[in-house]
């Protein structure tokens, strides 16, 4: 029995994989609920205070303060140094140790400090929220095994990939973030930097696969777009629960409203959502781009069965929109 744990159902993958879209549609589902990017809440929420996906700012959004009451010993002041040990523990060598067998005897105190926080921040969610399943958009594969270690957590990955040669389009667009304090635009990367981005994520996405293979389920983004139901199925099956609530159409989603933090702008959007291929990059992407992003990520395409020429683009092209 796992009665007694937190389950949290992750999303895994490089940046701009659609992981706001699918979470909010995984979240929909009854006892589920998504919480967007949940590893920047001490940085992004509670210390630069953005809007959460309710719209109102952290601070004043009633479900996140209520999340915190629920974690006695976290006042907003502690923020800044919540997101200190944050990075102490995800950053730099913190995959190596993580993966090791040893690594309980080795993690140094303010790793142990911010994992057990982590833990209890899930337990709150789940209790002020009534969920069965924490939906978890963070994306990034070092959280996802620091979480995998918690003992009071049962972790499920759902490991997302897109076309590196459309994620890497994405971040080279300009695109407005009512999300950033300063209503300024997201990041944007050159080819080469988003490929990387890409490469190692999802390397590091496979590698912990191997390792857990039967808490890993992979998904490609565009199978989403083109069959939801299909896919909705496949997790629900890898997840045991009817995961279908969010599809109000065959390829339109409703999401329910949500309190999620960070993510892409996407999540403010309510209603009825139709999902669309977005082919553009195939046709307006610069010769150039295309194949600085192909030449650096070709093994994984191969692997997750993208073509490596731009034949969508040839002769098919699809109506502008
Ligand atoms: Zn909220």
């Amino acid at each position: 029995m796992t009665d007694d744990k937190t389950r949290v159902l992750y999303i895994l993958g490089s940046g701009r994989n659609g992981s706001t879209v699918i979470g909010d549609v995984l979240g929909s589902a009854p006892g589920f609920g998504h919480v967007g990017e949940l590893h920047w809440i001490w940085d992004r929420g509670a210390g630069e205070n953005r809007p959460c996906g309710c719209g109102e700012p952290f601070a004043d959004c009633p479900f996140w303060q209520k999340v915190l009451q629920g974690i006695t010993d976290v006042t907003p002041n502690d923020a800044a140094e919540r997101a200190g040990l944050r990075y102490a523990t995800l950053e730099g060598l913190a995959p190596f140790r993580l993966a090791r067998r040893s690594w309980a005897q080795r993690i140094r105190p303010q790793q142990r400090s911010y994992l057990e926080l982590t833990e209890r921040l899930y337990r709150s969610i789940a209790e002020v929220a009534d969920l069965t399943v924490i939906v978890d958009s963070s994306k990034r594969p070092v959280y996802g095994q620091a979480i995998m270690r918690l003992e009071g957590v049962e972790v499920s990955v759902v490991h997302l990939v897109r076309d590196s040669r459309a994620v890497a389009f994405s971040w080279r667009r300009k695109k407005v973030n009512p999300d950033r304090p300063d209503g300024g635009l997201m990041a944007r990367y050159p080819a080469w930097k988003s490929a990387l981005g890409w490469a190692v994520w999802n390397t590091m996405g496979e590698y912990l696969r191997l390792r857990n293979r039967s808490r890993f389920l992979r998904i490609r983004y565009e199978d989403f777009v083109r069959e939801p139901q299909h896919v909705l199925e496949r997790i629900g099956e890898f997840v045991g629960a009817d995961l279908t609530a969010g599809l109000t159409g065959p390829r339109e989603v409703t999401p329910a409203p949500n309190h999620s933090i960070s993510g892409n702008p996407s999540k403010f959007d309510t209603g009825a959502v139709q999902l669309r291929e977005d082919r553009e990059w195939a046709v307006v992407m610069e010769t150039k781009d295309f194949w600085i992003t192909t030449a650096l990520t070709w093994p994984l395409l191969v692997l997750y069965r993208y073509p490596l020429r731009k034949h969508a683009g040839r002769g098919k092209r699809t109506t502008g929109h």
